[in-house]
């Protein structure tokens, strides 16, 4: 099978899975294989649950008249597919990375330009190889822009997802100290990511920046594609302001508030705001999408619990976004416990990393501060240290959090909501 013969059969179908459980009537079925696991055994019960068509990697489970077709890898022909149906997307297409915030700006985005347009948009936090093409695979002729996040964690993963979703505009959220080890330190970050600016440069596509970062400014400065924010003279210009701990942008004496906490997403603000106007989209319905934009997702949320203020941002944690979250929060009123898990995938930076957001914390000087993971354990001998949130958590079932504001901020794999019930 090939992607030319395949497309009519796409064109017809409802979705794409690659979970063979979500299969429903008209679906297609993509079956990617784990290392222990042969999921072309799954492809006649897809077909029975009513898939249109099955997409396998064993020959041997080939069924043709059933529609159950063999390619010589399925994560090949996911990609090729999406490729071309990308070609015959005419819409524009807005393209995503970064290393803090893709998922908030993405979100914002959408909510903005959905005040005028159908958009199609990265589903929760599908940004990798396969999540990319699924993404593209899932805008149908009513749409009439998307919005594409693209996560990276080494080089050429990003040129790698710009071939597939070819955008027309792009915009890098920042360069910060996530993933060092992949991308091999934090000029391997820039270049990483910059593989966005390098398409688009190359494509005479339209680069949004944020004039504000320096690396940014620096990267495109003989690049005239542009959108820009940040700076007075900008295209658009936003300033900030903040209620209750939530963020606020105001344009030509318009406010808008938004429901999420933390300066940085100041950025990610003006980012959307850009755009809306860009795509001719009135600042009062710009403005009511920021102030409908709730959070859910443990990104930058605010919570009340029990008279208390409890900054969830549990999602995930970097030197970058750890030093943002701190000083953000030490600007709330009140009493202040922090409650800091470890940022996974440093390398070799580790070690130091932690040593340098323990003393940052310590020197913001908050009423408490609780370290959770061995990262944390190994640099920190002053105040509590536990290894593991289970630890936390039978720590917190005898003493309970006095502080009227509690942060709560770790890499995902720290699983530190878990403790939020026993706060
Ligand atoms: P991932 O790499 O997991 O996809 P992401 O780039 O999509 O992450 P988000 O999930 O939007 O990022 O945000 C994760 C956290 O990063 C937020 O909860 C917040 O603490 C922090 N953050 C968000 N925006 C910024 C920003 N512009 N600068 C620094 N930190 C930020
Ligand atoms: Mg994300």
């Amino acid at each position: 099978m090939n992607t030319e013969q395949f497309y009519p059969i796409f064109l017809k179908a409802k979705k794409i899975t690659i979970d063979s459980r979500k299969v429903e009537k008209n679906d297609i079925f993509f079956a990617f294989s784990g290392d222990n696991f042969d999921a072309a055994t799954l492809a006649e019960k897809a077909i029975d649950s009513g898939a249109l068509a099955v997409i396998i990697e064993n020959k041997e489970f080939e069924n043709s008249e059933k529609n159950i077709f063999y390619v010589p890898s399925t994560l090949d022909f996911l990609q090729e597919l999406s490729i071309r149906h990308r070609n015959q997307l005419n819409i524009p297409i807005i393209g995503l990375t970064g290393s803090n915030g893709k998922t908030t700006t993405k979100e914002i985005i959408h909510a903005v330009l959905s005040e005028k347009y159908n958009v199609q948009y990265t589903f929760g936090n599908l940004n990798n190889h396969i999540g990319v093409p699924l993404t593209i695979l899932s805008i149908k002729p009513e749409h009439e822009m998307a919005v594409i996040e693209m996560g990276a964690n080494h080089q050429k993963e990003i040129q790698l997802l710009c071939k597939i979703a070819r955008p027309n505009y792009g915009y890098i959220t920042n360069f910060g100290k996530a993933h060092l080890e992949g991308f091999g330190g934090f000029a391997g970050v820039i270049k990483g990511k910059s593989e966005l600016y390098d398409y688009l440069k190359k494509e005479d596509q339209t680069i949004l920046i944020n004039e504000n970062d320096p690396i940014q400014l620096e990267k495109t400065q003989n690049y005239t594609q542009k959108i820009s924010f940040g700076k007075l003279n900008s295209d658009y210009y936003f300033e900030a302001f903040s209620e209750n701990n939530f963020v606020g942008l105001e344009y030509q004496n318009q406010k808008a508030l938004s429901k999420l906490t933390g300066e940085y997403n100041f950025t990610n603000l003006c980012a959307a705001a850009s755009l809306g106007l860009y795509f001719g989209i009135d600042f009062s319905k710009i403005k009511s999408a920021i102030e409908s934009y709730t959070p859910t997702n443990m990104r930058s949320q605010i919570v009340k619990k029990d008279h208390k203020t409890l900054v969830l941002d549990t999602y995930n944690a970097n030197p970058s976004s750890m030093s943002a979250s701190l000083h953000n929060f030490v600007t709330f009123e009140g009493t202040k416990t922090i409650v800091i898990g470890d940022m996974l995938e440093l390398g070799d930076e580790s070690e130091k990393e932690h040593q340098n957001i323990l003393q940052l914390a310590q020197n913001l000087g908050f009423s408490e501060i609780i370290t959770v993971g061995k990262q944390f354990k190994n640099v920190n001998k002053n105040s509590a240290a536990f290894k593991t949130t289970d630890e936390l958590i039978q720590y917190l079932k005898n003493n309970k959090i006095q502080s009227e504001n509690i942060l709560l901020k770790a890499s995902r794999g720290i699983s530190l909501e878990k403790a939020i019930d026993f706060i």
